[in-house]
């Protein structure tokens, strides 16, 4: 296919799922407003109008089925995947002795939950392929793993680089010329250069723009499958719990972020938020699908027990999967530890494996899963529905979009624009409207999130002339 036809049918997607939540939300907004007698009309048109949008995003769905470029894209998929992870494996694996090449270190422990820091080593990761150094890790007295850390989890990052090669380690701002160099917290790095999160390679960009709607997920996400390999015990566990539990498509998976986060990072978000959009995309789902029979199954991780019993009692209609004891290891007073470690693992491993996520964004492990969802799906960018922010990467550098149409500010704290202005985007509030500052004029304010589109940001970064794939 050409770029323009995935762009093309990406595009579709995108503007019918933008066009609902607009038209929507001010439909919902109209019909409070509604007097009594009139106010079940109202209601059906908007029930009408939700089933008809269905119809037509269920018909755009469909459409990979059957141009005929499917299985391109999972050879084009493959194909990309297995260029990564040799560049991954000559990068962490280097010809000459360790000692003589030029390498990176970094300390996983930040402080904070597991997908926050697996976040941090990923940044750290990411920096050392941009750059062609090795990256050594330290994770001595990990949070999740305080005897054995990082290496008994998950396969060592390297053969022949070890804590050994790790000597006088110079900072940050020496990563030029120094032959070993501390990565700081994403936070604290200066300068902070154009290779960084949330930019592509160059070398590759124009095949991650044609294959899949979000680059950077994708490329981070096969950044993580060699970061995070399995150690036989987990994959065994991974496995084991996977047959236990009857795991079958089509399932949605939800993570219910709750404890700490509420109030603090994030809002609170009811089990209904959710089952919403679960409901659209089995409906949307069945229209895909119409001679197919089949139970309408939600996985539900989260670290708040109380979310199974409501489930289960508010929506008899659904098969739900998740553990109440795991639940009970993420809470906060249970956080750290193996216990918790494995419930964590078990519960990404679950939401990546399903057909969709509905999640908030402004969560870590919502975000993990997706990556690491991008592993196994074809171009899955559109397979979440995020209740909050928009996919970032923490620290990333600026997150820009293009006005492709100009707009005249005509709605409560709009700002007006050129086609052709950039706009450094904070956030798309599910309304039809985004929020961010247009940096070519300067205002801030609200904007229609149709009239812009993504900017991939690339980078030039090592390019890794010695595989050969
Ligand atoms: P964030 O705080 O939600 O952005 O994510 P972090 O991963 O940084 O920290 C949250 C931590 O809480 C996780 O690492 C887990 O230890 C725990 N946690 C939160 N939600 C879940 C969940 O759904 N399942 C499990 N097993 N643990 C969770």
């Amino acid at each position: 296919p050409s770029l323009e036809y995935e762009q093309l049918r990406r595009k579709i997607q995108t503007q019918t799922r933008e066009l609902s939540y607009f038209a929507l939300d001010q439909m919902n907004k109209i019909a409070e407003k509604v007097p009594d007698p009139f106010r079940a009309n109202w209601q059906k048109v908007i029930d009408r109008f939700a089933d008809q949008y269905r119809v037509l995003l269920a018909a755009i769905r469909n459409l990979t089925d059957v141009d005929g470029y499917q299985s391109w894209r999972e050879q084009e998929h493959e194909s990309l995947s297995n260029l990564m992870q040799a560049r991954l494996n000559a990068l962490q694996n280097p010809s000459k002795p360790c000692s003589d090449v030029k390498r990176l270190s970094c300390n996983i422990n930040k402080g904070c939950g597991y997908g926050c820091e697996i976040h941090h080593a990923m940044h750290c990761f990411h920096v050392a392929y941009a750059l062609g150094r090795p990256l050594i890790l330290f994770s001595d007295g990990w949070r999740y793993n305080p005897r054995g850390g990082f290496d008994e989890i998950f396969h060592p990052l390297s053969k022949n680089c070890t804590h050994a090669d790790v000597v006088g380690a110079e900072a940050w701002a020496r990563y030029k010329s120094a032959d070993v160099v501390e990565i700081p917290l994403i936070d604290n790095i200066h300068p902070k250069e154009n290779f960084m999160p949330m930019t592509v390679p160059a070398d590759l960009a124009q095949r991650l723009i044609r294959l899949h709607g979000n680059p950077f997920v994708w490329f981070t996400g096969q950044l993580m499958k060699y970061l995070l390999r399995p150690q036989p015990w987990l994959t065994e566990m991974l496995a084991k719990k996977l047959e236990s539990t009857k795991f079958e498509t089509p399932i949605v998976g939800i993570h219910v972020r709750r404890t700490d986060k509420v109030g603090s990072e994030a809002a609170f978000h009811d089990i209904s938020e959710y089952m919403k959009f679960v409901e659209d995309y089995y409906t949307t789902y069945q229209y895909q699908n119409p001679e197919l029979t089949f139970k309408k199954r939600v996985y539900i991780a989260t670290d708040e027990p109380k979310v199974f019993s409501e489930a289960r009692s508010k929506y008899p209609a659904y098969v739900f999967y998740g553990d109440t004891a795991v639940a009970q290891s993420a809470q906060l007073n249970s956080r750290y530890g193996t216990e918790s470690l494995k419930g964590v693992l078990l519960d990404i491993h679950f939401l990546s494996l399903s057909d969709y996520l509905v999640c908030t964004f402004s969560s870590q492990i919502c975000r993990v899963a997706y990556e690491v969802m991008q592993q196994r799906v074809i171009d899955g960018a559109w397979r979440v529905q995020p209740l909050d922010d928009v996919y970032y990467f923490g620290g990333q550098n600026a997150h820009n979009q293009r006005a492709v149409i100009s707009n005249t500010a005509d709605w409560p704290n709009e700002f007006s624009f050129q086609r052709g202005d950039i706009i450094g985007t904070e956030g798309n509030h599910w309304d039809g409207f985004s929020k961010g500052t247009d940096k070519t004029s300067g205002q801030s304010g609200l904007y229609p999130s149709y009239k812009v589109e993504e900017i991939v940001a690339t980078a030039e970064m090592y390019t890794y002339p010695e595989v050969k794939v």
